[in-house]
């Protein structure tokens, strides 16, 4: 899976349904107690799989935790299901019980930097697959070793040549993966690592170690394939691409023609970005019998809350999230997924091999709630623990190495909402699902797993905000039975909705809830109280370029990455990214008019230009706000509504206003402008 958020852009897009979990606080708490909560409410939930039947009898089921030892060194807390604390041996005892057969470790070759002081994602190396291969081996674990050949992450966005072989030759870096490869396997030989699948190199559709062409990448797979076969005769050799959606019958004729020996075709397939369950199954199918070799899953996962449990942002998120979830966003929903797409790779045959979920153990090294009374402290000890132990997805030491991704980016857990343990580090039944799919389970209680209601409701300023919320919203239990509650919106709250802005006002379900014990339930839901916009279509939400006048086709309104709503301004190009957008208001009345816009993007180089430009033709009054985009929905907002220190326009009735965006940057760049207002001062 890529790391790098903005590597994910252009494929998520916001919209105004999503499916929120339940708070289970009493009407009368306050909201940190609300968030505190709502992270516990998840463990409780008992979830129901259905039997997967004709599974080859050596299927794996699997799981990635290469994150977990330096998680545990940060300070953080396993737990068995009985709430005891676990130490390394109980954690890989606790994913056997689970029913996990295999866990998978990434191996990068250096990831240090100069002074010794880790890149971060675990600091994930031969040594540590050894301290956690030696504990998974004592508890009846496969371990499969993913080497990555690089020294810090590699994925279709960059295959980054490990610093000691940067200066090689062809010839010599192919010696030195071999020589790698074998040492470190050694190694884990020596430690008695029960390794029985290698895997040569991750996500290399795009190239690896450097090298781009497929002889180049031939010749490194087989250099890792002598080496896996000399050291551990016995193991299986995998080779592992990112999407299916991807010409994987070319990959696999490449891999042919120049013979490349290995025993497995793997890919990555996360629901949100690799198509359906129906082409997975449809083309490794076709893999495997054109090829002969064995297929498998060997990475997917699924989120159990939008909430974030860290403080660094989650790839999916209330922000990210798809206006229609493949699964309810719940435990229930992580089991439904992982059931799913076990089935799908099962579907293949005999052929298939197993599904392997990617990093369930990725928690939070402290759970930081953003309202809390001590966030601040909270949120600076993760810093400290992700830049000392490497238990975020980046520390800023990777900078020396991945300037452009993790020098700027680098933070905590992208995924803390996809673990199969809370984000205190109790293990959700959805971590059971690896042993439910073998034998079947039924939920057991009633648990309202969780609310559906729309991720926000947007206003103009001075409209009733009564007439858009609605006064019932659908649940859904953890037997998958959809009900209808009546709500109850809390007036204070609702008062409050007088100035322009994000609000978060919560309801209270009124009716009973099958298998409550009467405590109040409340539900949130995000307002935004926007101003009267004189743009035409300054929301882009007609859905196309209405109203605009755009200077260049790389730019034009499109469902990518909007701020609020479906639609946005969307710009990218593979050569230099230059364009203007604008339009002409003229003034119906005398007043004062103010002006705001926002933008993310990424890719744009130094000194890019993305401004916002507002000139009164009738006076001359001009204003111009910049913003600098530093990645994949990481919004930058410029003009009276970000800063009302900005200065209004004082216009005449008959006055023309030109409203302009420019924007200006490297080949490459991407992004998107939303919610560009003209509006007259309140
Ligand atoms: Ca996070």
């Amino acid at each position: 899976m890529s790391k790098g958020k903005k590597l994910f852009s252009g494929l998520l897009s916001l919209s105004f349904s999503a499916m929120l979990l339940i708070s289970g606080c009493g009407a009368s708490s306050s909201e940190p107690k609300c968030a505190e909560l709502l992270d516990t409410s998840a463990r409780d939930i008992s979830v129901s799989v259905s039997r997967i039947d004709d599974l080859p009898a050596d299927f794996i089921m699997g799981a990635d935790v290469s994150s977990y030892l330096s998680i545990s060194e940060s300070g953080a807390v396993y737990y068995d299901f009985e709430g005891n604390k676990l130490d390394m041996d109980g954690f890989f005892g606790l994913l056997k019980q689970s029913g996990i057969d295999l866990v998978r470790f990434r191996v990068w070759n250096d990831p240090y930097d100069e002074k010794g002081r880790g890149y971060g994602g675990g600091n994930c190396d031969t040594k540590t697959a050894v301290q956690m291969g030696k504990s998974a081996t004592a508890a009846g674990l496969q371990v499969m070793i993913d080497f990555h050949y690089s020294d810090f992450w590699a994925d279709p966005g960059k295959q980054m040549t490990p610093k000691a072989w940067l200066a090689m030759s062809d010839d010599e870096k192919v010696a030195a993966l071999e020589s790698f490869t074998a040492d470190s396997l050694t190694e884990l030989k020596n430690a008695g690592v029960n390794v029985t699948i290698v895997s040569i190199g991750n996500e290399t559709d795009n190239g690896m170690s450097g090298e781009k062409g497929w002889t180049e990448k031939c010749n490194l797979y087989n250099a890792g394939s002598r080496a896996v076969r000399t050291v551990f005769p016995e193991a299986m050799v995998a080779v592992h691409f990112s999407n299916p959606e991807h010409d994987y019958v070319t990959y696999a004729r490449h891999l042919s023609d120049c013979n490349v020996d290995y025993d497995i075709f793997g890919t990555s397939y996360y629901p949100y970005w690799h198509g359906t369950l129906e082409n997975l199954t449809a083309v490794m199918s076709e893999i495997a019998e054109m090829t002969g070799k064995r297929v498998m899953v060997l990475e997917t996962s699924w989120a159990y809350t939008l909430e974030d449990g860290d403080g660094s942002g989650n790839t999916v998120s209330h922000e990210s999230n798809s206006s229609d979830p493949f699964y309810s966003f719940s435990v229930q929903g992580q089991a439904d997924e992982i059931a799913s797409v076990t089935r799908a790779i099962a579907d293949v045959g005999d052929a298939a091999l197993g599904c392997l979920y990617w990093e369930p153990a990725w928690i939070p090294v402290r759970y930081y709630d953003p309202k809390g009374s001590d966030s601040d402290r909270i949120l600076e000890a993760n810093r400290k623990s992700w830049e000392k132990y490497g238990s975020g997805w980046a520390s800023s030491y990777a900078s020396v190495y991945d300037p452009e991704d993790a020098g700027v980016y680098y933070g905590g857990s992208a995924v803390d909402n996809q673990a199969l343990f809370d984000f205190a580090g109790y293990p959700l039944d959805s971590l059971r699902t690896f042993r439910y799919m073998r034998e079947g389970h039924e939920a057991e209680g009633l648990t309202l797993s969780q609310v559906i209601m729309p991720a926000a409701v947007s206003i103009e300023i001075g409209e009733d905000i009564r007439e858009y919320l609605p006064m019932t919203v659908r649940g859904e239990l953890n037997n998958k039975q959809r009900l209808t509650f009546n709500v109850e919106w809390d007036e204070a709250e609702l008062a409050q909705l007088t100035a322009v802005g994000e609000y978060t006002v919560h309801c209270t379900i009124t009716d009973e809830i099958p298998g409550s014990d009467g405590t109040p339930r409340r539900v949130m839901l995000k307002v935004n109280v926007l101003p009267h916009n004189l743009l035409t279509n300054g929301d882009f939400e007609k859905g196309d370029n209405t109203g605009w006048d755009i200077s260049d086709p790389l730019a034009g309104v499109t469902e990518d990455d909007p701020y609020r709503g479906n639609y946005a301004l969307h710009f990218w190009s593979e050569g230099k990214v230059e364009f203007e957008a604008s339009q002409t208001v003229t003034a119906d009345k005398n007043g004062e008019m103010v002006f705001s816009m926002r933008a993310q993007g990424g890719d744009l180089g130094d000194g890019h230009v993305v401004r916002l430009e507002v000139i009164n033709n009738s006076t001359g009054q001009t204003y111009e706000g910049n913003v600098t985009l530093t990645g994949w929905q990481s919004w930058k907002e410029t003009g009276y509504y970000a800063d009302p220190d900005v200065a209004a326009f004082t216009v005449s009735a008959g006055d023309t206003v030109t409203v302009s965006i420019f924007v200006s940057g490297a080949a490459g760049g991407w992004g998107t402008i939303d919610d560009v207002f003209l509006a007259y001062k309140e």
